[in-house]
């Protein structure tokens, strides 16, 4: 039993954080014993031993200070280097209770948080479309959708659902239509090029995302349209409930006017991101579009302040990591999406 544990820590001090940490501590505590060997005075340290005999003082102060850092109950059978580094590990602060998940770059593709446009385009991961599923076997009765083959992500369809019925729910009709889903690189390829054919490439590059650079490629977005208006839905009028509500359902308006200067592309009345919870509130709480939220999630790094937001009574704590090592929970529940620019965002619900 204590060698399983040792054999954990052990392996949790390879880890490039904890090494610094290890690192930051020694130097720490070195400094912190020579000053407390000094103020002592006499007894313990003669003068001399600071300038000749300094090393030595330092190195007895250290270990005379593991037992008492170590407080864990269970370094009494380990070495006295060992038994150093668990009590840094235990008193060292943020990452005890976590463990490192070791991410690939294309993790960072990956997950409810990613960022896709024409700047950071989709990487369509290898098995990505084995998780979509078709529209109409996983919808609602609240909504139609135009073709069989159009797909979306479970997590996508499920809220998606949930938003229509209770649309439905509050006088709204059941006319709205699910127009487009996900599309194949090729897909998005054909429908920019008959747009520059059609209006040429000045609108088709404002109004249609190039090949790889479009939500739609990712399972998270869907195109609503007013089988009653005859046209792609405006959020105006019966339908404004819609676009006030998306957020509480894990959508934004990924597309408006105000902030087509960051995402580059015109206004999409229509045009729905399900990015997950609580992210959606806290984007539209913020009056952020994605591209200002990834930005703005770099100021809650794993080693700083997290962000904190309560939705329902459930508190989730936030924090972004940049690289591939996570430092994440290490239990509880939690969500790890790549942000597709650099890192990585933890979402913990407690
Ligand atoms: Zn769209």
């Amino acid at each position: 039993m204590t060698g399983k544990r040792a054999y954990r820590r052990r392996h949790r001090r390879l880890k490039p954080w904890a090494v610094g940490l290890l690192v930051l501590l020694v130097v720490g505590l070195a400094a912190g014993g020579a000053f407390f060997l000094k103020g002592m005075s006499g007894n313990k340290a003669p003068e001399g031993e600071n300038t000749g005999g300094q090393q030595s003082g330092q190195d007895q102060q250290l270990d005379a200070t593991v037992p008492d850092s170590g407080q864990d109950g269970d370094g009494e059978s380990e070495t006295d280097s060992q038994g150093e580094s668990d009590g840094q590990t235990e008193t060292g602060g943020t990452p005890a209770g976590y463990t490192i998940q070791t991410m690939t770059e294309a993790d960072i593709g990956i997950g409810g948080q990613i960022l896709v446009s024409n700047e950071h385009k989709y990487t369509f991961p290898e098995g990505a479309e084995d998780d979509l599923v078709a529209i109409i076997d996983a919808k609602s009765s609240s909504y139609t959708v135009n073709l069989y083959e159009t797909m979306a992500l479970p997590e996508t369809v499920e809220h998606l659902n949930a938003m229509l019925d209770d649309y439905v729910a509050q006088g709204g009709q059941t006319d709205v239509m699910v127009v487009s889903g996900y599309r194949t690189y090729d897909f998005q390829q054909g429908l920019f090029d008959r747009s520059a054919a059609r209006n040429g490439l000045e609108h088709a590059q404002r109004f249609v995302a190039q090949a790889g650079g479009s939500e739609h490629h990712t399972g998270y977005a869907v195109d609503l349209y007013s089988t009653n208006q005859g046209d792609y839905l405006e959020c105006t009028g019966e339908y404004a409930w819609i676009g006030e509500h998306c957020q509480d359902y894990g959508f934004i308006l990924r597309y408006t006017t105000e902030k087509e200067e960051f995402t580059k592309i015109g206004p999409e009345s229509w045009h729905f991101r399900y990015i997950g919870f609580p992210h959606a509130q806290i984007i539209v709480e913020n009056g952020f579009c994605l591209e200002e939220y990834i930005d703005y999630l770099r100021q809650f790094p794993f080693d700083g302040d997290h962000l904190w937001y309560t939705l329902n009574g459930t508190e989730y704590e936030i924090y972004f990591v940049e690289g591939l090592e996570v430092p994440v929970p290490e239990s509880g529940e939690y969500t790890v999406s790549g942000n597709n620019v650099d890192g990585f965002i933890v979402t913990v619900t407690h």
